[in-house]
């Protein structure tokens, strides 16, 4: 039988965590042959509703479900560690300014980090769910200086799969046959769908989407899809994001299919203008293990105002978290 691997996930009482967990148990990253070790962590004060999870887990009798262990201290969590969901974060308390929020948040990633850097495996691939999701990974990223950088990713797969399925829709299309969307920028009301390359089964799409629509309708719907989810459904998304990490962790271990393309946040390396160091969406493949920005696309004066003005709002959130020395 294969060797099991470590799956860290914090904020394991959360809603997000509640959906995630039990497909990673059922194999849904490593898939059907990889057993999977479960690291639960949480804050003191939730490691008891995590004991819950725990129990509901056991009594799916997950075949690819190898071990469950709960605990509030990073070292022990992220020992070993060959995947880290960092879903965990601080949220936005009343009266709390962005500078508390950047602080509460900068102190937990820190401490991650530093416990990711010292104590998990050579090989860890690190996704940050918890807002704000960019920056947290840049803060983790900063203090895990073993670490490669493109090991520590954010999710904009939500984004990704929000843009394609508002395009299925448009173009009374199957979601499956549309390929090559991607979200630049934060995941934030500044982040860029952009359907420049979009492809409806393997062949550029070049009706239905004018200017007007994007720029109205489109871009400013897949942005603020997650206010009008809790709008709509009375508390935020929850399976959607969890979804969203299985696929970006599935398709990072095992690789995204021939041809196709996913939204991934990660540490830049200037490519397409971006600012080197931010952790910004971009286009990317993986392949063998890895993930792959993909190269060569022509951005055009539409494209680069609105990726720029989404990376120089990552860009002041770094500059915030060094002002606050979290960094
Ligand atoms: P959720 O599980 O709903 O959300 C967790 C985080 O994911 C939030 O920061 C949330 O951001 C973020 N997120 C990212 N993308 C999305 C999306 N598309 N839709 C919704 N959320 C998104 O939060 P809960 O409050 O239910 O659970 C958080 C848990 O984390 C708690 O149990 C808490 O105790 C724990 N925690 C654990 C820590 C640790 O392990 N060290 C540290 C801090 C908290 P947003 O807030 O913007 O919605």
């Amino acid at each position: 039988t294969p060797t099991p691997v470590t799956v860290t996930v914090t904020g394991a009482a959360g809603q997000i965590s509640y959906a995630l967990l039990f497909r990673l148990a059922a194999g849904g990253v490593y898939g059907k042959d990889t057993p999977v070790r479960l690291r639960l962590l949480e804050v003191p004060s939730q490691t008891g509703a995590a004991e819950g999870v725990a129990m509901e887990l056991e009594d799916c009798a997950f075949p690819t479900l190898a071990s469950i262990d709960i605990t509030d201290d990073p070292a022990v969590a992220f020992d070993g560690a060959g995947a880290a969901v960092l879903v965990g974060a601080r949220p936005r308390g009343p009266g709390m300014e962005r500078a508390d929020l950047l602080t509460a948040n900068g102190a937990i990633f820190r401490d991650q980090g530093r416990a990711i850097n010292d104590h998990a495996a050579e090989d860890v691939r690190v996704l940050v769910v918890g807002n704000p999701a960019n920056t947290n990974a840049y803060i983790a990223h900063r203090h895990a200086p073993d670490v490669p950088a493109e090991r520590f990713t954010a999710l904009m797969r939500l984004d990704h799969n929000r843009a394609l399925s508002q395009l299925a829709a448009r173009l009374d299309a199957p979601v499956g046959e549309l390929d090559r969307v991607v979200v630049w920028g934060n995941h934030s009301a500044t982040q860029f769908p952009d359907v420049s390359y979009l492809t409806r089964g393997g062949a550029p799409v070049t009706d239905g989407l004018d200017r007007q629509w994007l720029e109205d309708d489109f871009i400013p719907r897949v942005a603020r899809r997650g206010s009008e989810i809790i709008e709509v459904r009375g508390s935020s998304s929850a399976a959607s994001a969890a979804g969203a990490s299985i696929v970006h962790m599935r398709d990072w271990v095992r690789g995204t299919p021939e041809g196709s393309w996913a939204t991934v946040a990660l540490p830049s390396r200037g490519e397409y203008g971006t600012v080197p160091g931010v952790v910004t969406g971009l286009p990317c493949r993986s392949d063998g293990g890895e993930w792959q920005v993909v190269e060569g696309l022509e951005i055009d004066d539409f494209q680069r105002a609105r990726i720029d003005a989404s990376v120089a709002e990552l860009v002041s959130e770094r500059d915030a978290v060094h002002g606050l020395g979290l960094v």
